[in-house]
């Protein structure tokens, strides 16, 4: 549920810097483009338009800044971060549409950024949870009332949850990601995983990292070296950012985000998640 408002919040930061390019590209084009002997900037219908975008950007960004300043701060902006990512992608196509208009027929030319901009802004409403779901988030915290707790308030809580869900860590302390991964069949939850199957495999580079497959069959799992057969999940990164990632010290969805590791299949790694104590 947290990891969600992360997404959301980043979806909204993607909105505002990409709705700022188009404008600026677009007003580039206006000090360019002559029409009837003079420059389109000139056309007070088409300068009401830009500045009324600039506004509504001004207030999107200012949203998304107070969101981004709560989250920070160790709150869970459940609203606040739905908020950001229904405006922010819906004010993005439209701030790409209008600025596409004053491109005129140039601005549905490949040659021109702002017809890739147009295309790429429309997945904003889309991914990450549609703009209607957003809207269905907002409608149960605004009108019915519903409240989204912290699962934690802070690191040492994370810690004492994981120990009392795992009470013989008999897996010492592995360190690098080559230890953590060899460590993962001492890991599993056996009640959990016991109707459970799968093969996981491990890209990671660096010299303590190296490539593992992972069967996982009937609350048993295997580790071999080498990426063999067909896996349901490839995870590819740096034996550092793994290492992070494992031992709490870098947030996994930000990573993710950062690009920094590669899951190829997200659905299987949330369930694989959850089949396994954590280091
Ligand atoms: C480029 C791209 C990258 C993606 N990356 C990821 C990823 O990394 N990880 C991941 O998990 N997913 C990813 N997705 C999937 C994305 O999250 C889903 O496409 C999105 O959540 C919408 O789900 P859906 O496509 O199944 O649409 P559907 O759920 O089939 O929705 C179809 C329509 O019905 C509406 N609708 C559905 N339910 C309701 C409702 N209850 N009330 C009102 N309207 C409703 C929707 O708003 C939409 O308009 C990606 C999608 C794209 C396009």
């Amino acid at each position: 549920m947290e990891s969600f408002q992360l997404e959301r919040l980043v979806a909204g930061i993607l909105g505002v810097g990409g709705a700022e390019a188009c404008l600026e590209e677009t007003l580039k084009y206006m000090n360019e483009r002559e029409a009837f002997g003079r420059q389109i900037k000139k056309f007070q219908v088409l300068r009401h338009d830009m500045v009324q975008l600039y506004t509504e950007l001004e207030a999107g960004k200012q949203m998304t800044y107070n969101a981004c300043w709560l989250y920070q701060n160790g709150e869970i902006p459940v609203k606040e971060c739905s908020m950001v990512k229904l405006y922010m992608t819906e004010l993005g196509n439209k701030i790409v549409d209008k600025c596409l208009q004053m491109f005129g027929g140039y601005g549905y030319m490949e040659d021109f950024p702002i017809a890739r901009a147009y295309r790429d802004a429309r997945v904003g409403t889309i991914v990450g949870g549609t703009t209607q779901i957003m809207r269905e988030i907002l409608s149960k915290i605004i009108i019915d009332d519903v409240r989204y707790k912290k699962v934690y308030s802070n690191p040492e809580e994370i810690k004492s949850a994981s120990t009392t869900a795992a009470p013989e860590k008999n897996w010492g302390n592995p360190q690098t990601a080559k230890e953590i991964i060899l460590s993962i069949p001492l890991r599993i939850k056996k009640d959990k995983a016991a109707s459970y199957s799968t093969v996981f495999q491990f890209d990671i580079a660096g010299e303590t990292g190296g490539q593992y497959t992972l069967n996982v069959k009937d609350g048993e799992a295997k580790v071999e070296e080498g990426l063999n057969g067909t896996a349901e999940c490839v995870i590819t990164t740096d034996a550092k950012t793994y290492e992070d990632i494992e031992l709490g010290r870098m947030d996994p969805t930000m990573a993710f985000m950062g690009g920094q590791i590669r899951v190829s299949n997200i659905a299987a790694m949330m369930q694989f998640a959850k089949m396994f104590h954590r280091v």
